[in-house]
């Protein structure tokens, strides 16, 4: 026996392997070349039409041992390996060395995907900087370890051929590098230099260009000199501008009709962030991560930059430069930061071509800082905080889409969801992995809407599925319900409507491999099952075909004239206040924030006498936004979740001197009580304290009712989920009382809770639970 295992060890055999995960674009066919030649093996290996690699071996049975081995345990840190499908093989010796075949148009194996961009690596921006390298001073010089991917990619397989970098044929000194083994950049698709790559250039507001031998370098000086650039990068154009300038930032937020949204910033380095903002250890790592999304820093106390990028915020959207052009930028100027929106109009995709963006920011911009390389796939920055070590997405984007987000089980369907209306994203369900596209934005008109739609088909086509059932929203009007209706009719798929809260809930449920939950979903508003408005909502979810139940939730409070109250909250305030003893002195002391003042005023006192032209709503977010124009804080919201940010914010330092009891009727949280007694010592207590107590009372009453509702039904984890699990206050006092009562706890990790994650948390009912 012993002599036979002996002998089989030297025996020669034949292998076929295929990997499937993310193997193309992170430099995985260098890495299996030199590991099959470390281990004496031949054959060859190759990119397949489907995103997976196709390796075949030749060689002993040991060698092969050591090959799988050094296979999971040395593959290159941006690859992921899903599955390994192995064959034996008949024959042998057909091959005199290993070599990296011509990649095949094949598909046959679904789930592998591409990876997103990843920000310029070490070594490579050291070369950036170094003089004697032949890539010195290079913008794009990138790497099989960095450098877009998702945004460049047209087709499968990944070979230059497939990307926009196809318009850049090598020169002999990339092509000598590109096909040494020994080389980084050993079959790098993106490599290129300042010979044979794309090239930079400055033009004025209206395309003509600018002679200048440093483009970049002068595009900084113009920033810092109080000019707007429209910079473009991977995967969009940024409006850059000076960040201690108030001038640009004026006129920017005229040409952009954002009068307080808060400017995204790009930060030269860390020690420059530490200037202005707080950064712990974990957003450190966060924003020095090759992901580099924008990250939400506490302003520090020697925050010296302008007001105006974040009005009344405690935060700043921060991020470190992730292209060597970005990090050109700051060389001949002293700025510690430049603000860097996405370039993208009110409602719209991010802009990526040369020619749209010439026609959508001539009236906003100075110049324009432009590159020749054609953007294949738009993709906006991330955005994230850190609740204390947790993790928070405020928008999974670039430098994570579309690597799939692993799950615990397989789902028993390919299915897809298309989110909602605003922030959305789609994802394609598929086994253990979930596939989240890259943020869409709000889909309320053709331009995102066909978008949405481009992005799914490229999903599918990537991922090679084979889509069963499709998922949205609840809402009969909205753009991805008929969507979906669309592709469910033209492909026959399963259509499924799936309510707004117990998407999230779902998400929650499936993100942590949870069977039944009590769930807390909190945001601005969601389709009811009726119909109605909601947003501060308690359900009871399992996966069974019951799906879920309401189990409680806030008040219902008026919002007249509908829409108007969610853009005016004072509305929202009013309707609740309306017969208090002093309201009539303080309308007269806010007439000016009504926009029609006196006028407008009269009309809302007769609808609410007549109880006409009154939506009600149980929303959380509605709620926070009428303390914030009680308290002075916002009296338009001009942004998403303004009025609520703003509350928070002020809320920071704030004490719970209130010190309200939540009062319940029922399964009901009461709001009413909470705003009155807010109204009523909105001067004798801080407003700091009063914000604060407003999230204590909400929170804690709350997770009180989920509390009571979870050991009714004997269940020992509680969620929280919803855009309002954005916010740090009231996630860290929910998670208090849930703790103290000895539950579990649960938030989102890796999806965000807001409505970019409803896309997942729709698929998953679809994929996961019965129907
Ligand atoms: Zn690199
Ligand atoms: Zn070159």
């Amino acid at each position: 026996m012993y002599h036979f295992s002996r002998m089989k060890r030297w025996l020669h055999v034949r292998v076929r392997i295929n990997v499937t995960g993310i193997v193309q674009g992170v430099g995985f066919r260098p890495f299996i070349y030199r590991i099959a030649v470390r281990n004496s093996l031949k054959g060859y290996v190759r990119n397949m039409g489907d995103a997976g690699v196709e390796i075949l071996l030749e060689g002993t049975e040991t060698s092969i041992k050591g090959f799988m081995q050094d296979l999971q345990e040395k593959k290159p840190p941006l690859a992921q390996i899903h599955n390994i499908i192995t064959k034996r093989l008949e024959g042998g010796e057909e091959y005199q060395e290993f070599t990296i075949h011509k990649s095949s148009e094949q598909i046959e194996l679904s789930g592998s995907v591409i990876p997103p961009d990843i920000a310029i690596c070490n070594e490579c921006l050291t070369e950036l900087r170094n003089p004697k390298d032949p890539r010195y001073e290079y913008f794009f010089i990138t790497c099989t370890d960095c450098g877009p991917r998702y945004t460049i990619i047209e087709g499968l397989p990944y070979d230059r051929k497939n990307t926009t970098m196809r318009d850049f044929p090598m020169c002999h000194f990339c092509k000598s590098e590109y096909t040494n083994p020994q080389n980084r950049r050993f079959h790098a698709q993106t490599v290129a230099d300042t010979k044979c790559g794309p090239k930079a250039y400055l033009t004025n507001a209206h395309g003509k260009s600018i002679e200048s031998k440093d483009p970049i370098r002068e595009a900084g000086k113009l920033l810092s000199e109080g000019y707007i650039v429209a910079v473009k990068g991977y995967g969009g154009f940024h409006v850059a501008a000076s960040t201690t300038k108030d001038e640009p930032l004026i006129r920017l937020r005229k040409v952009k009709h954002r009068s307080q949204k808060p400017f995204a910033m790009m930060a030269r380095s860390l020690e420059a962030i530490r200037t202005f903002a707080e950064v712990s250890k974990s957003e450190q790592e966060l924003l020095t991560s090759h992901t580099r999304p924008i990250v939400l820093l506490n302003k520090s106390d020697a925050y010296c930059l302008s007001d105006l990028i974040a009005p009344s915020l405690h935060n700043v959207g921060v991020m470190l430069p992730y292209t060597g052009l970005h990090y050109m930028l700051f060389d001949k100027v002293n700025d510690s930061a430049f603000v860097m929106t996405s370039a993208n109009p009110p409602n719209q995709p991010i802009i990526n071509d040369n020619e749209e963006a010439l026609r959508m920011l001539a009236d906003t911009v100075d110049y324009f800082l432009f590159h020749n390389r054609r953007i294949a796939y738009r993709c906006d920055d991330s955005v994230a905080r850190m609740h204390e070590k947790d993790l928070v997405f405020i928008r999974r984007s670039r430098g994570y889409a579309p690597a799939p987000i692993m799950l615990t089980e397989k789902a028993k369907c390919c299915s897809m969801g298309l989110g909602g209306e605003l922030n959305n994203t789609a994802c394609i369900l598929l086994d253990n992995k979930a596939f989240i596209s890259q943020h869409i934005g709000d889909v309320e008109n053709i331009e995102t809407r066909n978008f949405l739609e481009n992005t799914t088909r490229h999903l599918i086509r990537l991922t090679n599925s084979r889509v069963e059932a499709i998922a949205c929203d609840l809402h009969p009007k909205f753009t991805t319900t008929k969507l979906a209706q669309d592709l469910a009719k033209e492909n026959d798929w399963q259509l499924l409507q799936i309510q707004h809260h117990y998407a999230h809930i779902a998400a929650l449920m499936v993100e942590h491999d949870v069977k039944e939950i009590v769930g807390i979903c909190c945001d601005g508003y969601g389709y009811g099952i009726n119909g109605e408005a909601w947003g501060g909502e308690v359900l009871h979810c399992t996966r069974e075909s019951s799906g879920f139940k309401r189990i409680a939730h806030l008040e219902e409070q008026p919002l007249i004239g509908g829409d108007l109250a969610t853009r005016y909250p004072l509305r929202i305030a009013l309707g609740v206040l309306y017969n208090n003893a002093d309201v009539e002195k303080w309308l007269q002391e806010n007439e000016k924030c009504f926009p029609h003042g006196e006028k407008e005023i009269e009309i809302i006192l007769q609808q609410l006498e007549k109880r006409n032209g009154i939506i009600k709503t149980t929303s959380c977010g509605r709620v926070l936004d009428a303390v914030s124009a009680i308290l002075g804080l916002c009296y338009e919201r001009t942004y998403e979740g303004e009025p609520a940010m703003k509350l928070e914010s002020a809320a920071m330092k704030g004490k719970d001197t209130l010190k309200l009891k939540p009062i319940m009727k029922g399964n009901i949280l009461g709001t009413t009580r909470l705003l009155k007694e807010i109204f009523e010592k909105r001067e004798e207590l801080q407003t700091a304290d009063l914000a604060y107590s407003a999230h204590v009372y909400i929170a804690t009453g709350l997770a009180s009712l989920a509390v009571e509702k979870a050991s009714e039904n004997s269940i020992s984890t509680i969620g929280f989920s919803g855009g309002t699990a954005c916010n740090r206050i009231l996630t860290s006092k929910m998670r208090e009382t849930v703790e103290a009562a000895g539950l579990q706890f649960l938030v989102h990790r890796a999806i965000p809770p807001g409505d970019g994650g409803l896309s997942f948390g729709q698929a998953v009912v679809g994929g996961f639970f019965d129907s």
